[in-house]
């Protein structure tokens, strides 16, 4: 018999009835270091304080009321995520998926508007994930993820991860946007060359298309920076984000510039939901965090301790770990033996942590995370290494 819960997901047996910071508490009372992060969503950790006490407050006054009307807690952090981004303008949505949606239709209606209907595909590259909605399934152009679903929605033209060359000869007189993920998650922990995303700028410059980012993973100060993209010292046209923006509240965004949004004019687009007055709190009280004098520093300082250690482990565990890669506090340890078996003990061991495709055990701690946690998580590390083969 089908489980009430549709069996989309291979769940492990564990629950969990409270978090605090970097550990969360299951139904049997036992304690887990947190290096899941709720696949990268809970930023600043579970129940930070400011981000209880901004959603009680909000939750006490009002929840919804549509865009039908001003919404004062979105004026607000789109005012505030413009002022800290290339971005002019925001959209917001309730998820990832749909923020990256909404970047495709304005990179088409871009094109549209300034007079190149026919310009309206979309290039990725290959390791990309976007979501699951038809349209994102499609642009990965993953077997795994298209198998059962099809006919694929047309629009989307893949070439290889890094290949330049390969890029530049895919790109036709339909070729709306180049869209990628500056630090792959899903896909195995991938981070894009700086000097490639630098090119993928000037490529986009050159031939006259839209260079859309997606930072739904990557962004939101998990790089050390509150944008991946800016380490390459360059802007997107149009980019998406979601996961920590919301520090586990589910909400998403579309930013972009000024040109790239011209044809977004009422009526084009839109979300019963979309920013909400309890995710616009939610996200604002973030936003107050992780723009703290400092913040930003420290996570940098704690991925760079993480990773030394990473490294180091891997140096005396040859025979468990193939490589450590990753940027920032997005990090991946390709292991020897399957990354499922892996994450098992390391669960067993205390510690949660996310597989990735390519054999990879995903690492994304908490942006709020210290040295007394990394040392903890190295325990926990090592005695899996220690414990047996792979
Ligand atoms: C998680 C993720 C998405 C999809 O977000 P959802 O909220 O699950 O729809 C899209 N792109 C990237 C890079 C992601 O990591």
């Amino acid at each position: 018999m089908i489980p009430a819960v549709m069996p989309t997901y291979a769940r492990a047996d564990v629950a969990f009835e409270r978090g605090e910071g970097a550990y969360l508490y299951a139904t049997d009372g036992r304690r887990y270091l947190d290096f899941a992060s709720g696949i990268a969503v809970t930023c600043l950790g579970h129940a930070h304080p400011h981000l209880v006490a901004a959603l009680q407050d909000q939750a006490a006054k009002l929840w919804h009321t549509s865009n039908l009307y001003r919404v004062p807690g979105q004026e607000r952090l789109a005012r505030r995520l413009v002022d800290a981004t290339f971005a002019d303008t925001v959209f917001f949505t309730n998820s990832g998926v749909e923020a990256w949606e909404c970047a495709v239709k304005v990179c088409r209606k871009y094109m549209s508007h300034t007079g190149h209907p026919k310009r309206w595909r979309v290039i990725t590259v290959g390791g990309a994930f976007h979501g699951r909605t038809l349209s994102a399934i499609a642009a990965a152009k993953s077997e795994k993820l298209v198998k059962g679903f099809g006919p694929v929605v047309e629009g989307y033209d893949q070439v290889a991860f890094g290949n330049l060359n390969e890029l530049r000869a895919a790109i036709t007189d339909e070729t709306a946007a180049i869209c990628i993920e500056p630090v792959q998650g899903e896909g195995g922990v991938r981070p894009a060359e700086l000097d490639y995303l630098r090119a993928l700028r000037q490529i986009c410059d050159e031939f006259g298309i839209l260079l859309f980012l997606d930072e739904i993973q990557s962004g939101y100060g998990r790089t050390g920076k509150l944008f991946a993209h800016e380490w390459a010292g360059i802007a997107p046209d149009v980019m998406c984000a979601a996961k920590g923006i919301g520090g586990g509240f589910p909400f998403g965004a579309c930013l972009a510039t000024e040109a790239a949004a011209a044809g977004m004019t009422a009526g084009t687009h839109g979300s019963t939901y979309g920013g909400n007055p309890l995710a616009m709190a939610v996200g604002n009280a973030v936003l107050d965090v992780v723009l703290e004098p400092g913040f930003l520093e420290r996570v940098d300082r704690m991925a760079r301790l993480l990773w030394d250690r990473l490294c180091d482990l891997a140096e005396r565990h040859p025979e468990a770990i193939e490589q450590v890669r990753g940027a920032g506090l997005l990090l991946g340890v390709k292991t020897v033996g399957p990354n499922g078996d892996f994450i098992a003990r390391l669960r067993d061991a205390g510690m949660l942590a996310v597989p990735a495709a390519d054999n990879v055990v995903r690492l994304l701690p908490p942006l709020i995370v210290g040295e007394a946690e990394i040392a903890e998580a190295m325990k926990c590390l090592e005695a899996v290494c220690a414990a047996g083969e792979g």
